[in-house]
C-alpha cells in the first residue's frame, strides 16, 4: 500500500470517486438523492447551479480531502509531543443499527455516552477521533466503531481500552487477546496516514471469510451496495463533519482544537 493511501489522492482520482457517488445517488428514485448529486456536481463549480464553493459534505470527496488536510494541521499542534502515537478501533458491538436506525441516527448520545466511559475508566487522552459504520454481512447491520489516534506513552491506558472494549487495529496491528477480549493496537508509522484513514468517511460493507493461511476468521471491505450507499451518502451529508469528529480531552473553538487541562482522577 502506497503511503497516503487515503490522502492526497489526485485530482483525478477525487473526481472518478465523486462521479461514481453522484451516478449512484441519480440512480435513485428519491429526489433527496438527486439534491446531494447535485450537491455534490456542483462543489467548487461555477456556472449554472455552481457556486465556487466546497459543498462541505462528507459525502463529497473533495471536501473530505479538504477536511483531512485540517485535521492535519490541527493535529500537529495537539500531538506536539509525537510519543509513539496509537491507532486504535473501537468497535460498539451493542450498538449495532438497522438501516431505519442509520436514518435517523443522531451520534451526539453515542460520542457522550464514550467519553463518560473512558471518563469512568480514568482515561486521560487526548484522543482524536473519528465516528464510522460499516454494514456488516454477517450480522446484517451497521456497525458504528471509533477510529482513535492517541499518545501511546502510557501503556496503562490501552490496559483500561483492552477491559473496557472490544478494540481492533488494522494491517500490520500487534494482536493481545485476553478474555475474549481482542485490542489490535498499531503504532502509527506516520500520523498523516492514520488521519487519513481515521477521516475518510468512506463506509464500507464487510465480508467474513476464513483464512486457510492464517487459519483464521478474517474481514474484507467492499463497496455498499447502490442502496445502503445511498443511505451512507445521505447520512454522512445531513451529519456533517462535526457531528462526526469525536473529541476527547480537547475542544474545538472555531476552527483551532485545543487542549484541555488535564484533570487528574484519583481512586
Ligand atoms: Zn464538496
Amino acid at each position: 500500500m502506497r503511503e497516503n493511501f487515503y490522502l492526497f489522492a489526485d485530482e483525478e482520482e477525487l473526481q472518478r470517486e465523486s462521479s461514481v457517488r453522484q451516478k449512484c445517488l441519480y440512480g435513485s428514485t428519491d429526489t433527496r438523492d438527486h439534491d446531494l448529486a447535485d450537491k455534490l456536481h456542483y462543489c467548487n463549480k461555477l456556472g449554472s447551479g455552481g457556486n465556487r464553493k466546497p459543498c462541505g459534505s462528507p459525502a463529497c470527496p473533495h471536501c473530505v480531502e479538504r477536511y483531512k488536510k485540517w485535521i492535519m494541521e490541527e493535529a500537529k499542534v495537539v500531538f506536539v509531543e509525537d510519543a509513539g502515537l496509537l491507532f486504535v478501533t473501537v468497535l460498539l458491538l451493542n450498538r449495532r443499527m438497522t438501516d431505519e436506525e442509520v436514518m435517523k441516527f443522531d451520534p451526539k448520545q453515542m460520542h457522550n455516552s464514550f467519553g463518560k466511559q473512558l471518563r469512568r475508566a480514568g482515561i486521560r487522552g487526548p484522543f482524536l477521533g473519528c465516528l464510522e459504520m460499516d454494514y456488516n454481512m454477517e450480522s446484517e447491520s451497521w456497525l458504528p466503531h471509533y477510529h482513535l489516534v492517541m499518545m501511546g506513552s502510557d501503556a496503562k491506558q490501552i490496559e483500561v481500552l483492552r477491559k473496557r472494549f472490544y478494540c481492533i487495529g488494522g494491517v500490520g496491528a500487534t494482536n493481545n487477546t485476553a478474555g475474549g477480549r481482542q485490542l489490535l493496537v498499531r503504532e502509527t508509522n506516520g500520523i498523516s496516514r492514520q488521519l487519513s484513514y481515521t477521516f475518510k468517511f468512506r463506509w464500507s460493507r464487510i465480508e467474513g471469510y476464513f483464512s486457510p493461511t492464517s487459519n483464521r476468521h478474517r474481514t474484507w471491505k467492499y463497496r455498499l451496495n447502490a442502496t445502503r450507499q445511498r443511505l451512507a451518502l445521505r447520512t454522512l451529508d445531513r451529519i456533517g463533519f462535526n457531528g462526526f469528529l469525536f473529541l476527547y480531552g480537547l475542544r474545538r473553538t472555531g476552527n483551532k482544537i485545543v487542549k484541555l487541562p488535564v484533570i487528574e482522577k484519583n481512586g
